[in-house]
C-alpha cells in the first residue's frame, strides 16, 4: 500500500485526500451550469461532479472527466442517486463472522481448509466459500467467514445517525453466530471444540444477488454523462459492483483491467 501510494504521490499531479465523504455526484456536459464551487472546468467537456466532505471543512467540488466508483458497500448508492428508477441496481449485504481457535483438533492443520461447497437444495455455495479454517501470518487458526444476511434500514447506508449506528454495531464481533460455526467446523474437523471458539472478526459483503439468487461475478460498469458522451465514450464513470471475497487479491488485476480494457476505449 505504501508503495502505491509513493507512486500516487510522486506522479503528475497525483493527490491522495482521506477522511472524507462523497456525498453527491452528478453527470457534467459543458452546456450545466455548475454546482457552486466547482472549479473552473478548462477542456472537460464531459464529466462529473464531485462534491465531497471533510470533517470540520466546507463542503467542496471537483469535477472529474473520469471518475472509478470504488465505495464497497455504498457503491450502489453513489449511482442510484442519479440513475432513472427503472435504472437502479439492487444491493444486498451479507455479514461474515470470524473466530479465532484455540484447541484440540488441529495438531496436524498446516495449511488454509476450505470446506466442500454445498450444492444441494437451499444450499450457499455460490454465496460463500464457507465457514474455512485460514492462519493468520502467526500461524494462529482462524475460522470463517460465515455468511449473516442483514436488512439495512431502508433510508441509506451511509444515511442518518440511526443507520451508521447500525453498520457499527454489526461490525462488532459477538458470539451469536459461534453455535452455528462450530457445526459448520466439525463437517471436516470434528475434534475442534466449542470452548475454543473466540469471537474475532466481522465483515460486511456487498451483494448484487438476494439469498438463493445463484452466482454473480463482479460487476464493472460504465456510465456516462449524457448519450452523446456515451455514443463517443468520453467521460466514463467505472462503477465496480459486488466485489466480494476474492476483491482483495484481485485488487491490482481489477485496477489493470479499469485502466487498460475500460478507460483505453475513450475518445
Ligand atoms: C468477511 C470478509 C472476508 C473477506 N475475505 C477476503 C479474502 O480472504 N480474500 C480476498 O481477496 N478478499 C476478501 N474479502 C473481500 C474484500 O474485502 C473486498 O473484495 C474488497 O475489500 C473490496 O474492495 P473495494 O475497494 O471494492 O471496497 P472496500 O474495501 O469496501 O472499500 C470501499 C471504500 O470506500 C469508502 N467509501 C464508501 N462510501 C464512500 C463515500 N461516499 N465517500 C468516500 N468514501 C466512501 C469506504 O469507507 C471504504 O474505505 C472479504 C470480505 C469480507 C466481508
Amino acid at each position: 500500500m505504501e508503495s502505491l501510494e509513493k507512486d500516487i504521490l510522486d506522479s503528475e499531479g497525483g493527490e491522495i485526500v482521506y477522511a472524507t465523504n462523497v456525498v453527491r455526484i452528478d453527470p457534467y456536459q459543458q452546456s450545466t451550469s455548475l454546482v457552486q464551487g466547482a472549479p473552473d472546468v478548462g477542456a472537460i467537456d464531459h464529466g462529473w461532479v464531485v462534491q465531497a466532505h471533510s470533517e470540520g471543512e466546507e463542503p467542496y467540488a471537483v469535477l472529474a472527466r473520469n471518475l472509478i466508483n470504488s465505495s464497497g458497500l455504498s457503491s450502489t448508492l453513489v449511482l442510484n442517486a442519479f440513475l432513472p428508477q427503472e435504472k437502479r441496481i439492487p444491493m444486498y449485504y451479507a455479514r461474515g463472522s470470524y473466530a479465532s481457535y484455540h484447541g484440540p483438533g488441529v495438531s496436524s492443520v498446516k495449511h488454509l481448509i476450505y470446506p466442500c461447497p454445498h450444492t444441494g437444495p437451499n444450499a450457499h455455495a455460490f454465496e460463500s466459500l464457507g465457514t474455512h479454517l485460514t492462519l493468520d501470518l502467526q500461524g494462529k487458526i482462524r475460522f470463517g467467514p460465515d455468511i449473516e444476511w442483514i436488512d439495512p434500514p431502508a433510508s441509506d447506508i451511509k444515511g442518518n445517525e440511526e443507520d451508521s449506528d447500525f453498520w457499527t454495531k454489526l461490525l462488532v464481533p459477538d458470539e451469536s453466530r459461534l453455535h452455528d460455526m462450530h457445526q459448520a467446523v466439525r463437517n471436516y474437523l470434528p475434534g475442534v471444540a466449542f470452548d475454543g471458539l473466540q469471537p474475532d472478526y466481522v465483515g460486511i459483503r456487498p451483494k448484487l444477488i438476494p439469498p438463493g439468487g445463484g452466482f454473480q461475478d463482479f460487476s464493472i460498469r460504465s456510465h456516462y454523462p449524457d448519450v452523446d458522451a456515451a455514443r463517443e465514450r468520453r467521460g466514463a464513470m467505472v462503477s465496480l459492483l459486488g466485489i466480494e471475497s476474492p476483491g482483495l487479491t484481485s485488487t491490482l488485476a481489477i485496477a489493470e483491467m479499469v485502466v487498460e480494457d475500460v478507460l483505453r476505449l475513450e475518445a
